[in-house]
């Protein structure tokens, strides 16, 4: 770490300003190892949008957004739209030291638009620490943790490949899982929970339905499930069915967390007002990383569990951008979902990997990842 930049920082007001001369929206198409079937998409390659923002000193910051059109509603054309055409006309010429400013104001110009939002922000602040020589994270909030312990999600089509796969990443490290629910016959993902339940007695695990089940088959679940000891069950109901969330909350001990259901801050106090036991905050619904660390204190505030996640899947850049939120939240006892685990490649030069069952921030400047430029553009949709 250069301790002189350090010093020096983003916010000495006699620093040279950090011009901004470019700003790309790059969309990518990044295959998966396998095929993510969820209750209401299957996902074989990720459709993103990487963001590339290049300083007049030639120094380059990048963020990332993954499309999510059964979440956020963003599409990958989107997203490219949003940052080409409204975000980037704005910052060019700009100092990127005044990100924060920089943000407010691009948050005002543009509504919604959460991923675009998340990639420009992330990029911006991936630059400032890359000419300061200093950590995202140090740039947003105060370090709580050095290392996180990423969850694996099981979603394969039999209860046999699942177990298998469970064992297998177990062998790696992996000692949290998710199961993919809302997609089979309701029995059989009651077999497979008893079914892991079994093959990993001691380790946490969780089911998360994006949306996919009623109340009466969420109720059936989480009563049938008891012995399988579920963490929490995730988004079990529509995400704006908050009248269903109170009845399956009042009817079960089992936390049920909302992922589809937070789209905002505002959305963290509905959802624990209806009785959820805890949130997963993902930086492309709250629109970007200062308003995640926010999200994270509001759920302090509330006694709410916290998942951090990126989305089914996105490269070590968001990643890297979810871990330095995931350190700086004051708890993510729900776990983290680093999601560049399910890329057949990824598009940094070493990806995130994982030690001991842990994922440790990178001590690098900024988001402490070296993007793969020439990997970049072989992805790239023309
Ligand atoms: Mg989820």
């Amino acid at each position: 770490m250069n301790v002189l930049a350090r010093i020096a920082g983003p916010h000495r007001t006699d620093a040279a300003p950090l011009i901004i001369r470019r700003v790309d929206a790059i969309p990518v198409a990044l295959p998966l190892k396998a095929p993510m079937k969820m209750a209401a998409e299957t996902i074989t390659a990720a459709q993103n949008l990487v963001v590339r923002i290049e300083a007049a000193d030639g120094t380059v910051g990048w963020g990332e957004a993954a499309s999510a059109p059964t979440m956020t509603g963003d599409t990958q054309g989107g997203l490219v739209a949003a940052v080409r055409d409204h975000l980037a006309p704005l910052i060019v010429g700009q100092d990127a030291r005044a990100w924060e400013t920089l943000r407010k104001s691009l948050h005002r110009a543009l509504a919604g638009n959460g991923g675009a939002h998340s990639a420009v922000e992330m990029a911006l602040l991936d630059l400032v620490g890359r000419v300061t020589g200093q950590r995202l994270i140090d740039l947003i909030a105060k370090p709580r943790r050095k290392a996180v312990k990423p969850m694996w999600l099981l979603g394969n089509p039999t209860i046999e490949a699942d177990v298998a796969e469970a064992h297998a990443k177990q062998k790696q490290g992996f000692d949290l899982f998710k199961l993919k629910i809302g997609v089979k016959p309701l029995a059989k993902e009651i077999t497979i929970a008893h079914a892991v339940r079994e093959a990993l007695p001691d380790t946490p695990l969780c089911a998360d339905a994006n949306c996919g089940l009623t109340l009466a088959a969420a109720k059936t679940y989480v009563e049938k499930t008891r012995k399988a000891r579920l963490m929490f069950v995730e988004q079990p109901l529509a995400h704006d069915d908050i009248e269903g969330l109170k009845k399956l909350a009042k009817s079960t001990k089992v936390p049920i967390g909302i992922d589809e259901g937070i789209h905002s801050l505002a959305d963290i106090g509905v959802s624990a007002r209806a009785g959820a036991g805890g949130v997963s905050l993902k930086l492309i619904k709250l629109g970007g990383i200062s308003a995640a660390v926010e999200a994270g204190k509001i759920c302090q505030r509330l006694g709410l569990s916290v998942n951090i996640a990126a989305k089914i899947a996105e490269s070590s850049i968001s990643s890297a951008a979810a871990l330095h939120l995931a350190c700086a939240v004051p708890k993510a006892d729900w776990g983290v979902s680093l999601t560049h685990f399910y890329l057949a490649e990824d598009i940094v030069k070493r990806p995130l990997p994982l030690a001991n069952g842990m994922v440790a921030l990178p001590d690098g400047p900024g988001l402490g990842i070296d993007v793969d430029e020439r990997a970049v553009e072989r992805f790239r949709v023309r």
